[in-house]
C-alpha cells in the first residue's frame, strides 16, 4: 500500500537541504521575467535525464581526457556523484527496466527485446503517481517504446524518437504547459527525458559535434571504415559468436571512439540548454535532477564492440544526483547499482519504498546519518549473452562467472578500471565471499521472479525501422526472446545492406 506523500513533513525531515535560495529567486523574477515560474513545491520535482549508452569513463567528471562534457561536469560539481555505479545489464531492455523498478532483470522479467516488465512490478512512476506526483516521460523510441512495460505509471509516455533535437523542445513545452495551467502548476512531477543520441549509428550526430574529435587522431581510419562507420561496426558485431572476435584495426577503433565522443558532446550541449531553461523557471535549484545511463559501450577492451559484455566499459555507468540547492554534493566511492536510484528518490521525497524493491536508499549515507558500513556494497550485473554471464562486485573486486562453461574471472576494478588483468590464477581472499554473495543473489532472484511470460505482441513499423537503425534488428527480423538465448550470443544484428544513408533518412524523418 502506498500512502500519499506523507508529505511536506517527511520531505522536510528527510532531505539534506532547505530550499533557501528559492524565495529570493522567486522575488527577483516577480513581474520581470516572461517565463512561467514554478511555485515553491512542498515535495521537489524529480527530473531524470537518461542518456542511453553513456559510459562513465568518457565524461570529464569521471576522468576522461577529452572535453566531452563541460556542462555535465559543472552540474556534477554541485551534485552527489557516484564514482562506482554499475548497471544491472549490458543492454537497454533489462537495464532500463531495473532503473525504473529497482528490481534485478531476473526478477522483473524484461531481459530480451520482446519481453515486457511484469505488470506485478511496481515502478518509480507508479509509486510517485500514487503519492500525487504528475508523471511524464519523453523517450527516444526503440526498445524504450510503449508496450514494453516501461510506461507503467506514466500519465504521459511520449515515445516518438528523434534524439534531443526533438525530445528537448517537447520537454520544454510540457514544463511550460505544466507551470501555466493553474490546475497542475502546484503539483510536483516526475519527468523522464531519455535519448539515444550517444548510441550508434554515430552518423546521425549533427555537426559540429560529429567531427569534433576527429582532428585529434594520429592516423586517418581505413578508407572503408571511414565511409560507413556503423555498417563496418555492424559486420563486426554480427560476428560475435566467433572466437576470437574479428578485430577492427586500432586506428578504426579510435575513429569510432571519436564519433562516440562527439555524440556525448552533443548531448552535453543540450543538457546545458535544459539547465538554463530550468533556472529561468525556478526549477533548477528546487528539483532533484539525475543523470544516469543504462549501460556504456565497448571499444574492443575485451575484444568486441557494442554492448553485450558486462565488463566495466559497458556496465560502469554515470550516476549523478543533484539535490535541491546542491546539498550533499561530493564524490562518493562506495559501490552502488542502478536499482539503488528508485529507493533513494522515494526516500528523499517521503514516499514509501515498495517492499519488493531490491536496491537500497543511499540517502542516509549521503546525509551522514549512516556510515559506509551500513551499505551492502554489492552490485550485480547479468547478461544473457556470451554464455550467460553474471558479475558481482564488492568493495574492490568483481567476480565474473560464465555459466555455460563455468568459467570464473576476478578483477580489482578500482586499480584496474577497464578490467584487463584477470587475477583468477592467484585470487584474492575476497573470492570466497564474492562466491557467497553470488549464491545469495541467485537465491534472491529465484525466489522473487515475476511473471516472464508476457511478450510484446506487436511493434509498430516506425519502431521496427528504428530498431534496425540502432542495430538491434535485421530488416524483416523479429525481436529476440528468451527461447533464442542459447543461439543469440549478441543482441545486435545488422543487415548486409545497411547503409549510413538509410540511417540519415531515418533520423531526418519527422516523428
Ligand atoms: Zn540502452
Amino acid at each position: 500500500m502506498l500512502g500519499r506523500v506523507s508529505a511536506c513533513v517527511l520531505f522536510m525531515e528527510c532531505l539534506p537541504f532547505q530550499p533557501r535560495f528559492l524565495l529570493l529567486c522567486a522575488t527577483l523574477c516577480l513581474g520581470a521575467c516572461s517565463h512561467p515560474k514554478a511555485p515553491i513545491y512542498e515535495s521537489p520535482p524529480i527530473i531524470l535525464v537518461d542518456i542511453d549508452t553513456l559510459r562513465a569513463d568518457h565524461l570529464g567528471c569521471y576522468g576522461y581526457g577529452r572535453d566531452t562534457s563541460p556542462e555535465i561536469d559543472r552540474f556534477a560539481e554541485q551534485a552527489a556523484r557516484f564514482e562506482w555505479a554499475f548497471s544491472q545489464g549490458p543492454n537497454t531492455p533489462p537495464s532500463q527496466a531495473s532503473i525504473l523498478t529497482s528490481l534485478y532483470p531476473s526478477t522483473h522479467g524484461r531481459i530480451f527485446d520482446a519481453e515486457k516488465i511484469s505488470e506485478k512490478a511496481e515502478t518509480l512512476a507508479e509509486s510517485l503517481a500514487a503519492a500525487g506526483y504528475r508523471t511524464a516521460a519523453f523517450v527516444d523510441g526503440g526498445l524504450m517504446s510503449k508496450g514494453f512495460g516501461l510506461e507503467q505509471g506514466f500519465e504521459l509516455y511520449d515515445h516518438r524518437p528523434g534524439g534531443v533535437r526533438r525530445i528537448g523542445p517537447k520537454v520544454e513545452r510540457w514544463l511550460d504547459d505544466h507551470l501555466r495551467d493553474p490546475n497542475t502548476a502546484s503539483r510536483p512531477f516526475l519527468l523522464l527525458a531519455h535519448t539515444y543520441d550517444v548510441h550508434s549509428p554515430y552518423e546521425v550526430t549533427p555537426q559540429p559535434y560529429r567531427n569534433r574529435y576527429l582532428g585529434q587522431l594520429k592516423e586517418p581510419p581505413t578508407p572503408r571504415f571511414r565511409k560507413r562507420v556503423s555498417a563496418r561496426m555492424a559486420k563486426i558485431r554480427r560476428s560475435h559468436d566467433q572466437q576470437p572476435y574479428p578485430q577492427l584495426p586500432e586506428r578504426d577503433v579510435e575513429y569510432a571512439k571519436a564519433f562516440y565522443d562527439g555524440g556525448i558532446r552533443h548531448v552535453d550541449a543540450w543538457f546545458g540548454r535544459l539547465r538554463k531553461f530550468l533556472e529561468a523557471r525556478n526549477l533548477f535549484e528546487q528539483s532533484i535532477i539525475v543523470i544516469i545511463s543504462d549501460h556504456g559501450d565497448s571499444f574492443q577492451e575485451h575484444g568486441d564492440l557494442f554492448h553485450g559484455q558486462i565488463y566495466s566499459p559497458v556496465t560502469r555507468i554515470p550516476m549523478i544526483i543533484r539535490w535541491p540547492d546542491g546539498a550533499s554534493a561530493g564524490v562518493y566511492s562506495p559501490v552502488v547499482e542502478s536499482i539503488d536510484l528508485m529507493p533513494t528518490l522515494l526516500d528523499a521525497v517521503g514516499v514509501e519504498i515498495p517492499t519488493a524493491a531490491q536496491g537500497q536508499s543511499l540517502l542516509p549515507f549521503l546525509q551522514g546519518r549512516a556510515g559506509v558500513e551500513s551499505m551492502d556494497q554489492i552490485a550485480v550485473s547479468e547478461s544473457p549473452f556470451y554464455g550467460r554471464r553474471i558479475a558481482v562486485a564488492s568493495e574492490s573486486y568483481r567476480l565474473f562467472v560464465t555459466e555455460q562453461g563455468r568459467l570464473e574471472e576476478i578483477y580489482h576494478y578500482r586499480q584496474d578500471p577497464l578490467e584487463q588483468r584477470d587475477l583468477i590464477e592467484q585470487p584474492p581472499k575476497e573470492l570466497q565471499s564474492l562466491r557467497g554473495h553470488l549464491r545469495k543473489w541467485r537465491g534472491l532472484v529465484a525466489s522473487t521472479e515475476l511473471d516472464t511470460d508476457e511478450k510484446v505482441e506487436e511493434v509498430d513499423d516506425e519502431t521496427l525501422a528504428q530498431l534496425v537503425a540502432l542495430g538491434y534488428l535485421e530488416p524483416g527480423g523479429e525481436l529476440t526472446t528468451g527461447g533464442q538465448a542459447d543461439q543469440e550470443r549478441s543482441p545486435a544484428i545488422f543487415a548486409d545492406g545497411f547503409e549510413s544513408s538509410n540511417v540519415e533518412a531515418w533520423a531526418e524523418k519527422e516523428p
